[in-house]
């Protein structure tokens, strides 16, 4: 059974007058164990679908439709329209490392002060000794100095305020971590010791991993499967060396060629073009004003996800029979 079943969400920005379609009726589902990737270019509602699916829904941000099921071990949780509060979950089933999250420890409060926070939060029935004590084991467990937690945030590395971040989201060993774009402004060696500190995690903890990036190199060498993102939808997903070996929607295959790559100082190729509003997205397929492959079709109707092979699914018209 799926860990994570996603059942047609839309989620939606409602501002005044405007609607900005973030999340556009989206499936898809990530299996128990996997490191599944989500890429796309800025804007196109990889942290919009992250925060959704991590239960996070606040105005401005509004579940339109649809619904997600976590299978967890001993529960299984909805999160719809009509039932969303998965917050009890949080921590303990359910992480989520946010964009820039180094960002989240209190300049003026030492590390331990965050974590004596999360304690408070959800202390699980732990006396804040015996909690403590958790902390300082796991920070070992995952190679970190227990010292840090004398430190300021301002006395770390960005690299380190990201571990700290990483450590605190397992220390409940959840079932499913949410990292958006975990590995963002940090250099090219520390992107790396970041996602083999988030590959420690899910072998020897066994959860799953959701993660956001839009550098492609990030995916092919840590994800098992991708999903591929535009303009609010997913226009494909499949297993990690099929998207790379035969990606098949034409928005994956400039995504492909364009993304930056660790190590690679060759020119990159732009995608011609530039995403759409997403209060005014385009009709039928929303990549359309961009695709060298646009037939009528494309202008009228939006396609659907469809599977190609039993792991392999792609939204385009040129895929239909
Ligand atoms: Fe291009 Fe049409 Fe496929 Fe969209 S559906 S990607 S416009 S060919
Ligand atoms: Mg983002």
């Amino acid at each position: 059974m799926s860990l994570l079943e996603i059942y047609e969400i839309s989620a939606y920005y409602v501002h005044n007058n405007s609607t900005t379609k973030a999340v556009d009726n989206v499936s898809f589902s990530v299996e128990e164990n996997e490191i599944f990737g989500i890429a796309g270019e800025s804007g196109c509602g990889k942290s919009t679908l992250v925060k959704t699916i991590y239960g996070f829904i606040e105005p401005p941000l509004y579940l339109d439709k649809g619904k997600i099921i976590y299978n967890f071990k001993d529960s299984n949780e909805i999160n719809s329209v009509t039932k969303k509060n998965i917050s009890s979950n949080w921590w303990k089933k359910i992480s989520y490392i946010p964009q820039g999250s180094m960002n989240v420890l209190n300049p003026v409060r030492r590390i331990k002060k965050f974590f004596r926070n999360l304690w408070k939060a959800h202390s699980m029935n732990l006396s804040y000794e015996k909690y403590y004590n958790l902390v300082i084991s796991h920070l070992h467990h995952l190679g970190l100095p227990a010292d840090i937690l004398e430190y300021y945030p301002h006395q770390l590395s960005g690299g380190m305020k990201q571990r700290v971040v990483i450590a605190a989201a397992s220390l409940f060993h959840p079932e499913l971590i949410v990292a958006d774009e975990p590995t963002s402004a940090l250099d090219v060696g520390v992107q790396l010791d970041v996602l083999r500190l988030l590959i420690k995690i899910q072998n020897e903890y066994k959860n799953t991993i959701i993660i956001v990036a839009h550098d492609m190199s990030v995916m092919a060498n840590f994800c098992s499967r991708i999903a591929i993102m535009y303009a609010g939808n997913i226009v494909e997903v499949a297993e990690t060396k099929a998207l790379f070996k035969n990606p098949l929607h034409p928005y994956t295959k400039l995504l492909i060629d364009s993304l930056p790559k660790i190590g690679d100082i060759r020119e990159l190729k732009a995608i011609p073009g530039s995403p759409p509003d997403l209060t005014s997205p385009p009709s039928g397929c929303k990549f359309h004003p961009r695709c060298h492959f646009a037939k009528n079709i494309c202008i009228k109707e939006e396609p659907n996800l469809k599977k190609i092979t039993i792991d392999h699914a792609v939204a385009c018209h040129l895929l239909e029979r």
